[in-house]
């Protein structure tokens, strides 16, 4: 281990963060490195408590605690802690395609069930894993991965998100020729349009593309599979195919009103916005803030990435809207440690949006009840009710009771829906005629097989709208029963066997 006495000596450093007045004058990330001393300092705060929850994900109360692909985080926090960065590297690889895309924007449930965040402050194991990955970078450690031999089979992947990645990336690795085919102009799935680049520069998801080009995958896109090309096509050129389409389709609002101009989708105000950031693009002046009222209806980390991207666009005033009561300041009773801690926590866009307001702009037990518009058919703003969320103990289940004279009415000229998603978009699944149980695709975590052979399915479009790491996860293991299909066995590395 580190120092033994770490965890007493040092306090817990989070990454650097810019002043909320000064960043929400741009889009670059928000979030810098601490210096490599102070990490290593961090590093020593690990306990190597030999219970490493910390590594071992898994599901408590419907919430992931600890590290889905099973990242070796006491082994390499004790390496940084020598200093041994390049040692550290080899061990992160050894479990994480991608740690530059979970050290910027991993929720790292690995820190909510660390030992050392029974007592204190977890050690910062995200901010760690950053910084390893980053010095890999800089000091060219990281190179194009380029097999030895060819096996003479060929798979393709569908959507380049990080599951289709993280597949592609493992198979190649294994000899196979991988093709990945994505719909949009730019690889990476929600990495790229989905999460804004004051989170995860698109920089930072380009390089690893380009990395992976170089290892041997191919990259066909603006080709939407089902359209374009169909499934048929796909099955007979290629041995295998997984499909890792995500969890795209968004949950409508069919409230009266829900026609009216200006009430968006959460995805498509936020697509809009990365690629008026990326490319030469004026984007549609309807899906812009600029100016406007905005109103976010959903509580989670989609709705918080509007509030940060609203503010940048120069929005009048921002708003969120969330059906649920303020989380607790401090972990519950019932929510012990090592299980996800439920507690109040500002997002981002919240600090900023604290900063530019004075306040917390959202509002809880909050229930839109019908949108109001203009007489030109444009949105004004909208009606809601508060109500609390109580158990049904007959029932066993939660309903919503009335809060009395609760109703309200507010102004809005921009309204954009991020109370989730609903399953993979069916056109590719029909395709394939392959089977679907409720919203997603059937296949069994761990085999990931569908109901047609040769064909398998990993990711969001699996398991429903989820994190990164779990995508990760889902594209290591869907690679492992790929490759044991086309050779009978296999060598590639899974944390189902540890
Ligand atoms: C706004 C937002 C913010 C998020 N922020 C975070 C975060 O901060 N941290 C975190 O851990 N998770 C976050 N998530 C969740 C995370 O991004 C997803 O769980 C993850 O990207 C799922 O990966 P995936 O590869 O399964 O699918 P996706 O990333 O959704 O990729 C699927 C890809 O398939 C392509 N595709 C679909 N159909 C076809 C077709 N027929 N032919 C060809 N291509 C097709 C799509 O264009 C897309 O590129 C966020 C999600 C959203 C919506
Ligand atoms: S990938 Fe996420 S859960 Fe795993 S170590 Fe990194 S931050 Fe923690």
């Amino acid at each position: 281990m580190g120092k033994k006495t770490g965890f007493m000596e040092y306090d817990r450093k989070n990454m650097i963060e810019r002043n909320p007045e000064d960043r929400i004058k741009d889009w670059d990330e928000y979030k810098d490195r601490l210096p490599d001393a102070q990490v290593q300092l961090q590093g020593a705060r690990c306990m190597d408590c030999s219970i490493p929850y910390c590594s071992m994900g898994m599901s408590i109360e419907g919430e992931t605690t600890g590290c889905p692909v099973y990242n070796l985080i006491p082994e390499w926090n004790d390496l940084v802690y020598r200093g041994q960065w390049k040692e550290a590297l080899e061990r992160l690889l050894k479990t994480n395609n991608f740690p530059e895309f979970t050290g910027r924007v991993c929720p790292a449930p690995c820190e909510g069930s660390c030992t050392v965040a029974i007592s204190s402050d977890a050690v910062s194991i995200k901010n760690i894993e950053r910084t390893i990955i980053d010095k890999g970078f800089e000091n060219g450690w990281i190179k194009p991965v380029i097999p030895v031999k060819r096996t003479g089979k060929k798979v393709a992947v569908i959507g380049s998100g990080p599951a289709g990645l993280a597949a592609a990336d493992q198979l190649n690795q294994a000899g196979h020729s991988v093709t990945i085919y994505e719909r949009s102009d730019r690889a990476g799935g929600l990495l790229t349009y989905g999460i804004p680049t004051m989170k995860l520069d698109k920089s930072v998801v380009q390089r690893r593309i380009d990395l992976l080009e170089k290892s041997g995958i191919s990259f066909v896109l603006n080709t939407e599979i089902g359209v374009d090309i169909l499934a048929k096509d796909i099955e007979n050129e290629f041995d295998s195919v997984i499909i890792c389409t995500g969890s795209t389709k968004p949950i409508d609002f069919p409230l009266p009103g829900r026609r009216l101009k200006g009430i968006h989708f959460a995805m498509d105000y936020l697509t809009n916005a990365t690629k008026k950031v990326l490319d030469d693009f004026p984007g549609s002046p309807d899906l812009d803030a600029k100016g406007k009222n905005v109103i976010i209806i959903g509580s989670g980390d989609t709705g918080a990435d509007c509030v940060a991207t609203a503010l940048r666009q120069g929005a009048k005033t921002v708003r969120q809207f969330a059906r649920s009561l303020q989380f607790p300041f401090k972990r519950e009773e019932l929510n012990e440690w090592p299980a996800y801690p439920k507690v109040f926590t500002l997002e981002y866009g919240h600090e900023e949006a604290n900063e530019l307001y004075g306040k917390d702009i959202r509002e809880y037990q909050i229930h839109t009840l019908d949108f109001i518009g203009t007489n030109d058919g444009h949105v004004k703003g909208l009606h809601t009710k508060r109500a609390k969320k109580i158990p049904d103990k007959a029932r066993r289940i939660f309903v919503y009771e009335d809060i009395p004279d609760s109703e309200e009415e507010w102004e809005a000229d921009l309204i954009l829906l991020a109370i989730g998603f609903n399953g993979p978009e069916k056109n590719v699944l029909k395709s394939f005629g392959i089977d679907m149980e409720e919203d997603l695709i059937r296949a069994d975590y761990g085999k990931f097989k569908t109901s047609k052979n040769c064909v398998y399915a990993a990711g969001d479009a699996r398991r429903g709208q989820s994190l990164i790491v779990w995508a990760i996860n889902e594209g290591r293991e869907v690679a492992c029963e790929v490759d044991r299909f086309l050779m009978g066995k296999t060598t590639l590395p899974s944390v189902l066997t540890v």
